[in-house]
C-alpha cells in the first residue's frame, strides 16, 4: 500500500494549477500522468539574465538588455506589431504577433525604460527579439530571475510553462523520511532528498546541471537503490521457495567425457556454479552470459543430464525453429547415448508424431524436451519438470517464460544470453539473477579477419565474393535497418540481392523480417545445407545460427550498427577451423567516434571487452542502444556517469535485505517509501526473468 505521505506526488497532473483538459495531455506526453512525473522533469540548460549592451547582442542567444522605448510600429494586416528600442550602444526591434498587440503601446509608452530578455535574432529584418520572455520596468527587475533553468518543452507547452509546473510540483513535494545510511550521506556529502529535488529545479550554476553534482548523484543513488532493492527482494523471495535438490551425477560426467573436446575453464566454472545452485535446495535463477559459440549449450546439456539422473525433466526453449533444431542436433546424440530420452517439439509437429512426443513427456519416458514456443502450449504436460533452460532469453516475453515454468513446481531457471553486458551494468540488467560468464572461447577457432572498406570499393568486395563462392565458401550479406520503415529497408535488401545475383548467379538467397516464419526457416535451411552461397539478410538473421561453412560476413553501412550488434553479426562466421573474414562496408567519411568503434572491432574478438569499450565511447549517451541491451529506463541514473554508484547500490540492497528482509525497522520503513516513490514494482514484471 502506498504511504500517505506520497499521496500529493501521486495525484494526477490535473491537480496542478493551470493544468486543464488542454494542457494535461501535453504534460502526459512530456512527463507522465502524475505530479511526481512533473517533479522529475529535469532542466537541460541554464539561462543567465544579466543585462548586456546592445552592441554585444549575438544572434541566437538568450540575452537581457536595459533599453528605452523609441517607437511603436502598429501591426498592419498580417504584419506583427513592432517596437523599436535602444540603449546608448545600438537599437533593436521587439516583435509581437497576435490580437492583443495594441495594448502594447499603453503598457510600454515611448520614452519608458524597460528591461527586456529573450532570444536575439539577427536576420534580413535587422536585429530583433520576437516575443521577449520578459519586458519589465527597472523597478520590477526582480521579476526576472538572474538564472533560469530551461526545461524540455513540447508543441503547445513552452519551457517556461513547464518550469512553472515543475516548481509547483516541487512545492507539493513533502520532506520524506531519510532512507539512506547517515554515514554514507555524510561521506558523499549528499543533501536530503527534498533538498536535492529543490536544487534540481533551482540550479545555481552550470555545475549543478552535471550528473556528478552532489544532488544529482543523490537522486541517481536513490533510483539505483530502489531498483536494486526491488530486485534483491524478488531474488530473496524466489530463494525461499524450496526446490528439488539435484546432486551432481555420474551421468553428467559421462556425457561430458564423451564429447570430442574438453571444456574450457570458463565452461567448467559455469557448470560448477550451476551445480552449486541445483544442489542447494533453493530455486536456481542463473543467467549464462557468453558470446555466440562460447559453448553455452553443452554446459546446459550437462546440467540436464544431472536433472535426468535425479529422475526429473528439463526443457530447453529457443526462439526459432532452426535454433531449436540445432540445439537438438547438438545434445540429443550425447544424451541418448547415456539413456536420456530427448524429444524435439516445434510448431511443425502435427498429428500422431506430436501425440507420441507429448505422451513421452507426460509419462516421463522423455527426460529432455528441446523446442520452440510449442513447448509452453496448454496441451504440453510434463511428468516432473524441474529445470527450464531459455536460450536468447530476451527474445521471450515474461509471460511466455512463466507459462513454461508453470508446467512444473519451483522449477530451476537457467537463462542464456549471447549479448554481452559491461560488468558495471550487469547489476542493473540482471540484478535479480545470478550470473555466470563464459568469457573464454573454445580453442582452435581462427579469429575473423576484420576489415573496414569504403562503400565505393564495393565492386572489389563483390569480386572477391564471387571467387570465394566459386571455391565453395558461403557468405552472409547484412543490410542495415536504416529508416524507420521496414518496407524501405526491405526494398534496399531486395535490390542488393538483385545486384548480387547479376554477378553471382541464382545462388543468392534473401531473408528478412516480413517473411513468414516457415519461409524464413526454409531459406535458412537452404543456406545451412549449402544450397545457397550468399544469404542477403536484414538484421533478422537469427542470433546463434550455426552454419560452420559460412566464412564471410559482409555488413553494409556498418557505421550505423552498435558495436555489440556488429560483434554478434560477426560471430556467425569463424565457427569452423577455416579462415574467416568480416568486411565492414561504410559510407565515407567516417566520424571520429565511428572510426574508433570500427577499430575496436578490428582489434578484439572479446564480446565483454567490446561491450565495455562501447559504453566508454558512448559515454552513456546512446540511450536507445542501451535500452536494446536491457538497460532500464532510469530518470536520474546515468549508466556511465554513475557507474560507481551501481555497485554500491547493489551491495547496499543485499545488506539491507539480509538484515531486514521485510523492511520493518526504521530505515526499512523509509526504504518502503523510496520503493513506492520509484514504483519499480509496476514496471518490473517486464524485466522479470522468472
Ligand atoms: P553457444 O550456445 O554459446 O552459442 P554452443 O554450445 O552452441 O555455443 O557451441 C558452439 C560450438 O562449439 C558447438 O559446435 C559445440 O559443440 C562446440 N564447443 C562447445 N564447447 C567446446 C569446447 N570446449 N571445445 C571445442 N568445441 C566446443
Ligand atoms: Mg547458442
Amino acid at each position: 500500500m502506498r504511504p500517505e505521505i506520497l499521496f500529493p506526488l501521486f495525484a494526477p497532473v490535473t491537480s496542478l494549477k493551470g493544468v486543464g483538459p488542454r494542457v494535461a495531455p501535453l504534460l502526459h506526453k512530456l512527463a507522465g500522468e502524475k505530479v511526481r512525473d512533473v517533479l522529475w522533469l529535469k532542466p537541460h540548460s541554464l539561462v543567465r539574465r544579466t543585462p548586456a549592451l546592445l552592441s554585444a547582442a549575438r544572434d541566437g542567444e538568450v540575452m537581457t538588455f536595459e533599453v528605452v522605448v523609441e517607437e511603436h510600429q502598429p501591426s498592419r494586416g498580417p504584419q506583427p506589431w513592432r517596437i523599436r528600442v535602444a540603449d546608448p550602444t545600438g537599437w533593436m526591434t521587439l516583435v509581437f504577433f497576435g490580437r492583443f498587440a495594441d495594448q502594447l503601446e499603453s503598457r510600454h509608452p515611448v520614452g519608458a525604460h524597460r528591461i527586456v530578455s529573450g532570444k536575439v535574432g539577427d536576420d534580413r529584418y535587422g536585429r530583433q527579439m520576437v516575443h521577449p520572455d520578459y519586458m519589465v520596468s527597472p523597478e520590477k527587475r526582480e521579476e526576472i530571475p538572474e538564472l533560469e533553468a530551461i526545461y524540455p518543452a513540447t508543441e503547445g507547452l513552452p519551457p517556461r510553462r513547464v518550469r512553472a509546473f515543475a516548481m509547483e510540483a516541487l512545492e507539493r513535494a513533502p520532506a520524506l523520511p531519510e532512507w539512506q545510511d547517515p554515514a554514507f550521506l555524510a561521506r558523499e556529502r549528499f543533501p536530503t532528498w527534498r533538498e536535492a529535488m529543490a536544487r534540481l529545479h533551482a540550479p545555481e550554476s552550470e555545475a549543478d546541471l552535471s550528473p556528478l553534482s552532489p544532488h544529482n548523484r543523490r537522486l541517481a543513488y536513490d533510483e539505483l537503490l530502489a531498483h536494486q532493492l526491488a530486485m534483491a527482494q524478488r531474488k530473496a523471495a524466489r530463494r525461499r521457495e524450496p526446490a528439488a535438490r539435484i546432486p551432481a551425477s555420474p551421468l553428467s560426467d559421462q556425457v561430458r567425457t564423451a564429447l570430442p573436446f574438453a571444456f574450457t575453464g570458463a565452461q567448467t566454472r559455469a557448470l560448477a556454479e550451476i551445480g552449486g545452485d541445483l544442489g542447494s535446495g533453493e530455486r536456481m535463477s542463473r543467467l549464462i552470459q557468453g558470446d555466440v559459440g562460447s559453448g553455452k549449450t553443452v554446459v546446459a546439456m550437462c546440467a540436464m543430464a544431472d536433472v535426468a539422473a535425479a529422475g526429473g525433466q528439463s526443457a530447453l526453449m529457443a526462439p526459432t525453429e532452426i535454433l531449436a533444431r540445432q540445439h537438438y542436433e547438438t545434445i540429443s546424440g550425447p544424451l541418448e547415448a547415456i539413456g536420456v530420452g530427448t524429444v524435439l517439439l516445434t510448431g511443425r509437429d502435427k498429428g500422431a508424431v506430436r501425440a507420441r512426443k507429448l505422451a513421452a513427456l507426460a509419462a516421463g519416458g522423455a527426460k529432455v524436451a528441446v523446442g520452440t514456443h510449442a513447448l509452453f502450449q496448454d496441451d504440453v504436460a510434463f511428468e516432473r519438470l524441474q529445470m527450464v533452460v531459455i536460450d536468447e532469453q530476451h527474445r521471450f516475453g515474461v509471460a511466455e517464460r512463466q507459462r513454461l515454468q508453470a508446467k512444473g513446481q519451483a522449477v530451476h531457471l537457467m537463462a542464456m544470453s549471447a549479448t554481452p553486458i559491461p560488468r558495471t551494468l550487469e547489476l542493473t540488467v540482471y540484478g535479480d539473477l545470478d550470473v555466470s560468464r563464459i568469457d573464454e572461447k573454445p580453442p582452435g577457432r581462427t579469429p575473423v579477419a576484420t576489415r573496414a572498406v569504403p562503400m565505393n570499393r564495393m565492386a572489389e568486395v563483390v569480386g572477391r565474393l564471387r571467387e570465394a563462392a566459386a571455391s565453395g565458401a558461403q557468405a552472409f550479406w547484412i543490410c542495415p535497418l536504416v529508416s524507420e520503415s521496414e518496407t524501405s529497408d526491405l526494398a534496399a535488401a531486395e535490390s542488393r540481392a538483385a545486384v548480387l545475383r547479376e554477378t553471382l548467379g541464382p545462388s543468392v538467397g534473401l531473408i528478412h523480417g516480413k517473411l513468414p516464419p516457415a519461409e524464413k526457416d526454409a531459406v535458412m535451411a537452404d543456406f545451412a545445407d549449402g544450397k545457397l552461397s550468399v544469404l542477403v539478410a536484414t538484421t533478422v538473421v537469427e542470433v546463434g545460427v550455426n552454419v560452420p561453412n559460412a566464412t564471410i560476413m559482409v555488413i553494409e553501412q556498418a557505421e550505423r550498427f552498435g558495436l555489440a550488434q556488429l560483434h554478434q553479426l560477426r560471430g556467425r562466421v569463424g565457427r569452423g577451423a577455416r579462415e574467416s573474414a568480416c568486411v565492414l562496408l561504410y559510407d565515407p567519411p567516417l566520424s571520429e567516434v565511428a572510426q574508433r568503434r570500427l577499430d575496436i572491432l578490428r582489434r578484439t574478438d572479446d564480446g565483454f571487452l567490446i561491450a565495455e569499450k562501447d559504453l566508454e565511447l558512448r559515454g552513456g549517451g546512446d540511450a536507445l542502444g542501451l535500452r536494446q541491451s536491457g538497460f532500464p529506463d532510469y530518470v536520474f541514473a546515468d549508466p556511465f556517469a554513475h557507474r560507481d554508484l551501481i555497485a554500491t547500490a547493489g551491495d547496499d540492497a543485499r545488506l539491507i535485505i539480509a538484515r531486514d528482509p521485510e523492511l520493518n525497522d526504521q530505515r526499512g520503513k523509509a526504504l518502503r517509501v523510496l520503493e513506492e516513490l520509484f514504483d519499480w514494482k509496476a514496471g518490473m514484471g517486464l524485466k522479470d526473468a522468472g
